[in-house]
């Protein structure tokens, strides 16, 4: 058995046995293999083992590749911080955006989504560690980044994402997914259905689907160690 199908079968059991353990579905949890710094080498074969959801964080990384796996149907997620200057490329190429967390960015975005293409589907980026970490909105400002994303043609608002400071006190990062889920219930009190919830990585993706994940983005533990 090679690297990649090792990794993808280590995580799928991993996922099923946090599901059984909480009481849930695994079917109900996506994963997200996340491919940035890795080659079009390694994706292609992570979708020969059944793989069809991939994440990257780098426009410019991310286009020449899927380019080059044009011939797969693929699902493609951008999870990376998004620059005004970039929209294009993730608006006319992305299936998912998880990294929103400005108003002007969806606006941008809304603008720039080809109408030949399915709604773009996108998550509202919470910052739920407060000062330990940058991205992301504050939890106070998510509901009304939400009620100006929703209306917002060529856009369908999925859910909320996070990642929290990296930690090995799984409290903190039980506490961090908490948080998440309790934005999006409030979100979805004030009329808006969510869908959603992208948290948990390799080192905390137990976590995140005991407190509810319905998306978890997965890099070293199905690819290995990235380069840089
Ligand atoms: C890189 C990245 C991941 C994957 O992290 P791993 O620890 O390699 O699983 C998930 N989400 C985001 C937003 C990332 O940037």
């Amino acid at each position: 058995m090679g690297t990649i199908e090792k990794g993808l079968q280590g995580v799928k059991s991993r996922i099923a046995s946090a599901a059984r353990e909480h009481r849930r579905d695994p079917r109900e949890i996506v994963l997200v293999a996340v491919s940035k710094a890795h080659g079009q080498a390694r994706v292609r074969e992570a979708y020969g083992l059944g793989q069809r959801d991939f994440g990257e964080s780098y426009v410019q990384e991310a286009l020449p590749k899927m380019d080059a796996l044009a011939d797969l149907r693929a699902t493609w997620h951008f999870i990376g911080p998004i620059q005004s200057n970039k929209t294009r490329g993730i608006a006319e190429r992305f299936d998912w955006v998880h990294s929103l967390d400005r108003v002007r960015i969806a606006e941008r975005l809304s603008a720039q989504r080809p109408d030949a293409l399915a709604a773009l589907n996108v998550l509202v980026q919470v910052n739920t560690s407060g000062e330990a970490s940058k991205s992301g909105c504050a939890p106070e400002e998510a509901s009304a980044i939400a009620q100006a994303v929703a209306p917002l043609p060529r856009l369908r608002l999925r859910g909320l994402m996070t990642v929290p400071e990296p930690t090995p006190e799984r409290a903190v990062l039980r506490a961090r997914f908490r948080l998440l889920r309790e934005v999006a219930e409030r979100i979805r009190e004030g009329g808006i259905p969510l869908d959603t919830l992208s948290m948990g990585m390799s080192d905390d993706f137990e976590e995140a689907i005991a407190c509810g994940s319905t998306l978890v983005r997965v890099g070293t533990a199905i690819f290995g160690a990235r380069e840089q």
